[in-house]
């Protein structure tokens, strides 16, 4: 849930939906370049833009994707997907979608002869996302599938073939490579500013209470069909992206070690884990994440310096410093920055930095974590890295 919806906010919505309203029936000639299945060009909007579906409506679309949508200068609203018949009501009324553009999971595949949806974004728990963007695949849209990709490195590998075998772009939900604040710190350590990273300390992480392990989007999360994992690949994934995007590098090797203190609550998945990359080029990093305890740092030392986000993960609010001084940058809205790089992605036929690949990888080392702590901390090699 990410430095959760509950308790992280985004700006509020400046502008109103009314400005993102698009006339219809008119040629839609700046799409005539677009690759692949672009839904907008029949339509014949009268500007580029990229009609998005979300599918699944609970925290993240409602509080943050949703909104975002009217943050958004490419991208738009025109679909949902949900089982739950109220909130379909409240998001029609709430966003002027139309009865039309309303699904639910066995209509779905009915978004195939859809014009007004370009985009399927899949913002369901973990052990659907692979169902649903193959669905989405074969219904000739674009995906955005959220963190982490799947459950497993082979269903990574289902979804990225569906996409490829239907001329879809896919793409991930990782918000953070759209902010500033994490743009400076890939080019630090990738540049090698001040020198080369040596080691790094990335750790997020948040307490659930006891009380909150009822609620709905807890409840799928405590469990390991549907999360695939705890916190390492609900949060911890973030701290392992920050590993490979500053070093510019795949580890190749881990080691992990985990513990609970609810046994009782955290008997299918972890609360607490620890873990270290070792990088081809020398660095290492710490990793932390848990459910039980709050981390929310990004540190890298490098042979002259050092560079920090603090914190480095939220929904905004991100700092930044080196032992220079503070960085100067301004937080975005991180959702609206994501979604509308990929509609430019779609427009001009690019690849999305944030590609099928880049999930499959942190599925990759989050399998050899597990795979290390199975076997009492041992080190275990991450498959196609270096
Ligand atoms: P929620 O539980 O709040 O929402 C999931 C929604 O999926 C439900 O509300 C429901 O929507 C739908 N759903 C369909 N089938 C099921 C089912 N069997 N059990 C539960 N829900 C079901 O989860 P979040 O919104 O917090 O997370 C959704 C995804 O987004 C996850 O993959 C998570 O990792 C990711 N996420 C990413 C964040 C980021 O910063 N990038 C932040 C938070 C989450 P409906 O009633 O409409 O059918």
């Amino acid at each position: 849930m990410d430095s959760s919806a509950d308790w992280v906010s985004t700006p509020p919505s400046s502008r109103r939906h009314f400005l993102k309203t698009v006339s219809r029936g008119v040629g839609g000639a700046a799409l005539a370049s677009a690759a692949g299945p672009l839904a907008g060009q029949a339509a014949g909007r009268s500007r580029p833009s990229v009609g998005v579906a979300l599918v699944g409506l609970g925290n993240y679309a409602t509080g943050q994707l949703g909104p975002a949508l009217r943050e958004t200068s490419i991208c738009e609203l025109t679909g949902i997907v949900t089982g739950t018949p109220a909130k379909a009501d409240t998001w029609t009324q709430k966003y002027d979608i139309p009865e039309s553009n309303v699904y639910d999971y066995e209509t779905f595949d009915q978004v195939a002869d859809n014009p007004d949806i370009d985009v399927i974004y899949v913002v369901l728990p973990n052990g659907m996302h692979a169902e649903y963007t193959i669905r989405a695949a074969e219904a000739g849209k674009h995906v955005i599938c959220e963190k982490p990709m799947a459950t497993s490195v082979a269903e990574c590998r289902s979804m990225i073939d569906a996409c490829e075998k239907n001329d879809c772009k896919l793409s991930l939900g990782y918000r953070l490579q759209f902010t500033p604040h994490h743009q400076r710190v890939m080019k630090l350590g990738q540049d090698e500013t001040f020198g080369s990273v040596t080691a790094m300390q990335n750790g997020f992480g948040f307490h659930i209470p006891d009380s909150a392990t009822g609620q709905p989007h807890i409840q799928w999360r405590l469990n390991k069909e549907m999360a695939g994992g705890g916190a390492l690949v609900d949060v911890g994934i973030y701290a392992i992206q920050a590993g490979r995007y500053v070093t510019g590098e795949e580890p190749v090797a881990v080691t992990a070690q985990e513990y609970t203190t609810r046994p009782d609550i955290f008997d299918e998945v972890d609360e607490t884990v620890f873990f270290q990359l070792e990088f081809p080029g020398g660095a290492r990093m710490n990793g932390s994440t848990s459910y039980n305890a709050s981390f929310n740092r990004l540190y890298a030392t490098t042979s002259d310096g050092w560079f920090e986000l603090r914190p480095a993960y939220g929904y905004g609010g991100l700092q930044g410093r080196t032992h220079r001084g503070a960085m100067d940058l301004s937080n975005v809205n991180q959702q609206a920055q994501q979604m509308d790089a990929f509609g430019r992605c779609i427009l001009d036929d690019r690849t999305s930095r944030v590609a099928g690949i880049e999930g499959l990888r942190d599925l990759q080392i989050i399998e050899a974590i597990y795979a290390s702590i199975a076997a009492g901390g041992q080190r275990v090699e991450v498959p196609g890295g270096a």
